[in-house]
């Protein structure tokens, strides 16, 4: 997973979204006013919106691996019609993870999301990655001396450990992430911002946050990296968030 910025909307998009979020019918039949609203331009101008900031490959936010093709409401829209047509609550999210994600959306004991909104916050916060099997699962909270219990939530609604294609994915990346800086070491001379910028372009799926976060410094080739090219290992962390 990978964090994505909010892109501003163009303004039709955001005017429509506004008059619609006012208008008293939306909450009545939510389903038939969203499915209504996806015929429009300006909703189209949302999912493309959502399809450039998810970027060239246009994937899931949630999953990362497969094609972004519909709109995803974070916050259901069926238990809170009146987040359905609100921008920050709109991702963008692949058939299968729609299908496993549903109608839950667990909350805390305070009120907030147990999923990762890649959105609003970093999901390698939550979030760790297994190389080994490609798996994404919850990170271990040092604090609470336990998985970070959002990232065990977001793992189990999405089934981010239990789906074979995703892993593999996830597995390929991951060997070209790490293939690409053993080349570089081994060529000895590195240039940093090159070596930045071709794994950004590698890392199909969102990596590079694990790789150059707590985890995945402790692992090779990123601890070597960093222990002999220094200059290059703060460019690609820097590319990395
Ligand atoms: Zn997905």
């Amino acid at each position: 997973m990978r964090q994505v910025n909010r892109r501003a909307l163009p303004g039709r998009a955001q005017a429509y979204l506004d008059r619609r979020r006012q208008a008293p019918d939306a909450a009545l039949n939510i389903e038939h006013a969203w499915k209504a609203a996806r015929q429009t331009k300006a909703v189209r101008a949302v999912l493309q919106t959502l399809q450039d900031m998810a970027g060239v490959r246009e994937r899931c936010m949630y999953c990362v691996d497969s094609h972004g093709s519909d709109i995803e409401h974070f916050w259901p829209k069926g238990q809170y019609p009146e987040r359905a047509f609100v921008w920050p609550n709109l991702l963008l999210c692949c058939t299968e993870c729609g299908r496993f994600k549903g109608s839950q959306f667990p909350l805390s004991v305070t009120g907030q999301p147990m999923l990762v909104d890649p959105s609003a916050e970093d999901p390698w916060n939550y979030l760790d990655f297994d190389p080994d099997t490609g798996n994404l699962t919850a990170r271990y909270d040092a604090a609470c001396e336990a998985p970070s219990p959002k990232g065990e939530c977001t793992v189990q609604v999405l089934q981010l450990d239990r789906r074979e294609a995703m892993a593999e994915g996830y597995r390929r990346t991951y060997g070209r992430i790490t293939a690409c800086i053993s080349k570089a070491l081994a060529a000895g001379a590195i240039e940093p911002q090159e070596l930045a910028h071709e794994l950004r372009q590698t890392d199909d799926h969102g990596l590079l946050g694990w790789c150059f976060g707590a985890v995945g410094a402790r692992l090779q080739p990123f601890r070597d990296l960093r222990r002999r090219a220094p200059d290059a290992w703060d460019a690609c962390a820097a590319v990395a968030q």
